[in-house]
């Protein structure tokens, strides 16, 4: 799943290539040096952020955004295909500022433009698009009331080549009245309801029975419609999306060889059709298997989905002899996945601690009844032997046995975890304890990795440094939040656990793990489950020089203040409320206690493991 982009250096630590390319050594960035840079107040010019942190590397983006334009280029050259490709980056995927603007920037000799869905996501696309190419498309989806037809007509006037897509038949009756009434005539799209099918897990907007579009019946009714009103010259684009994540190019093929044949129909019936659009749904190979058998990866690469695409509008117009379309795509996935990391710390992993044996086994022995003692003898003897399953069934015995004293009042707690103890060293003796050990992560899934418990959606996790020492343990990763879904424990491969390393040797903070290719939908999905916010987000471009990189924005997560306030408290009264009870009840303590509690409002909400890095934090950022 890594190639291009990522690989592992002989320090053992994965390396980022910003431009894809293996052949550009010198130009790799070891992630390492990134996190340190990023958290450490002592390394040079470090930016002492807490982690989690998610880290960009822009130059991945412009390279997923070139590679785009250079396949369809490719495809459209060598097809004979007589239009172009002008592509729409779906800000749904991710609305970040740095994302969005980048795009316009390292698009507009591609002529890339934006696709909105809501109000919000228009004013953004408006105004980033303001700076690119005018001739990029803002393609206007998503269920529209007046407000939403009324800007979208504004960046008509604002020369934004903007198009209203018709997600429903009633819409056109507003963009009709609206564009009447400033007086802006409009560009008009129709979404199209395809019968083609995508099955995997996001096919549900497609088929008959799928949320969006116009059935066949509504498109006919649409465009006898327009003609009376002698608008049928606005009608200029067909929009359909089978769902993301598109398994194979026979699934594409198909779907794009029915809209194509609806562009004709509208075409012959006299619309001034010239863009077709084809939705979303290039997908990325979560897993590296490269196979359409699974939704985490896809049997195709981007080569192979721009020549599928343009093979198939070609075939459909040259059979109805219709003007090759300009071919629009909002590949939102596909673009920005990459180029994003989520780095985050392990803080503990859980194992028995034989210690706790040595201290107590004759203490316990002394307290067990003859019934248990008796268990106990047993279990040492079939221990000894290698008797596997006269161990479980003693060690069972005697947990029980063990139990019912405590019930009785007759064992205290350290008798039990001795018991516990000894019975789980037995277990990893004769190898039946449970080999997988629960690491502790400085991280919310339900903030960061949202998809994975919402779908069951996997992402490359690992860790991004020791990669050249040989893992010793398999562990799931449970997060801070209170709840038990907060947990990591299906891997890529269908692994129930990750291989990791023990953390005997590192301090809290010193294990890092990275999530990969989770930069498509996980921000702008996260929520505040626990009050935890999102992680910091610092941006990494190349720099000149072997292996440099220069961070050129660190922006720090929300604040234990700023997640308050999103819940609609208002930190600055809570804060007067404590002020005033310390005043009143800390007495000599209390101009101390007031600090703190200042310090804990502007505090992140995750676990802090150097007091020195709260300190820095924004002293290092103001800076
Ligand atoms: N366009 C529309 C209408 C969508 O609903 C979506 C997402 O599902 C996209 C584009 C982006 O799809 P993807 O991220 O699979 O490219």
């Amino acid at each position: 799943w890594g190639v291009p982009y990522f690989t592992v250096n002989s320090s053992g630590n994965i390396s980022v290539r910003p431009f894809g390319s293996a052949t550009l050594p010198h130009q790799e960035i070891d992630l390492m040096k990134v996190v340190k840079k990023a958290s450490d107040p002592k390394s040079s010019g470090g930016l002492s952020l807490q982690l989690p942190v998610i880290l960009r590397f822009p130059d991945v983006l412009k390279n997923r955004l070139e590679s785009l334009n250079s396949a369809f280029h490719f495809a459209i050259q060598s097809n004979g295909y007589e239009s172009h490709y002008q592509g729409v980056y779906p800000v749904k995927c991710n609305q970040d500022r740095d994302i969005v603007e980048d795009i316009v920037e390292y698009g507009s000799t591609f002529c890339f433009g934006l696709e909105a869905g809501s109000k919000p996501e228009l004013l953004l696309a408006m105004s980033c698009l303001s700076k690119g190419s005018p001739d990029a498309l803002l393609i206007c989806n998503g269920y529209k009331d007046e407000d939403y037809v009324s800007l979208a007509l504004m960046a008509r006037r604002l020369y934004l080549n903007t198009v209203i897509v018709l997600e429903q038949e009633e819409e056109l009756h507003t963009v009709v009245e609206t564009s009447r009434k400033l007086g802006i005539r409009p560009v008009i799209g129709l979404r199209a309801k395809l019968r083609t099918k995508h099955s995997g897990h996001f096919g549900s907007t497609s088929g008959e029975k799928g949320k969006f579009g116009l059935t066949t019946t509504q498109i006919l009714s649409v465009a006898r419609k327009l003609q009376s009103l002698d608008m049928l010259d606005c009608l200029q684009l067909l929009h359909f999306h089978i769902g993301s994540q598109i398994p194979s190019t026979s699934l594409l093929a198909d779907g794009i060889g029915e809209a194509a044949q609806i562009y004709c129909e509208l075409a012959r019936l006299g619309a001034s059709m010239h863009v077709i659009d084809i939705g979303g749904g290039l997908g990325i190979d979560y897993d590296g298997s490269h196979s359409s058998a699974s939704d985490m990866s896809v049997s195709y690469g981007l080569d192979e989905y721009a020549s599928t695409v343009v093979r198939a509008i070609q075939y459909a117009c040259n059979l109805k002899h219709v003007r090759h379309p300009i071919i629009c795509s909002e590949s939102g996935r596909a673009l920005v996945s990459h180029h994003s990391i989520l780095v985050f710390e392990a803080v503990s992993s859980k194992s028995a601690d034989p210690e706790i044996i040595g201290q107590n086994l004759a203490y316990l022995l002394d307290a067990l009844e003859d019934d248990a003692r008796a268990d106990h003898r047993k279990l040492m003897a079939s221990a000894v032997q290698g008797e596997y399953d006269n161990c479980i069934f003693y060690a069972d015995q005697l947990k029980r046995r063990c139990v019912e004293q405590f019930k009785d009042g007759v064992l205290g707690l350290e008798h039990l975890a001795a018991v516990d103890a000894l019975c789980d060293l037995v277990f990893r003796e004769i190898g039946a304890s449970d080999p997988v050990r629960t690491y502790h992560v400085n991280l919310s899934i339900f903030s960061s990795i949202p998809d994975f418990w919402a779908i069951g959606q996997l992402f490359p996790v690992l860790p991004i440094h020791r990669l050249d020492q040989r893992p010793e343990v398999n562990g799931v990763l449970a997060d801070l939040t209170c709840d038990s879904d907060g947990k990591l424990d299906k891997f890529i491969g269908g692994d129930t656990s990750l291989p990791l390393h023990d953390l005997s040797g590192a301090g809290a903070g010193e294990y890092y793990l990275g999530m990969f290719l989770g930069g498509a939908y996980q921000e702008a999905l996260g929520g505040l489950h626990n009050l935890f916010g999102g992680p910091s987000v610092v941006r990494v471009v190349q720099s000149e020089g072997p292996h440099s990189f220069a961070v050129t924005r660190a922006v720090l997560g929300p604040s234990c203040t700023d997640v308050l306030r999103a819940m609609h408290h208002e930190p600055e009264l809570m804060f007067d409320v404590l002020k005033h009870r310390a005043e009143e009840y800390a007495g000599v303590h209390g101009d101390a206690l007031v600090c703190s509690l200042a310090r804990a409002f502007h505090s992140m909400p995750y676990l802090v493991y150097d007091a020195m890095a709260v300190e820095h934090e924004g002293a290092a950022l103001a800076g």
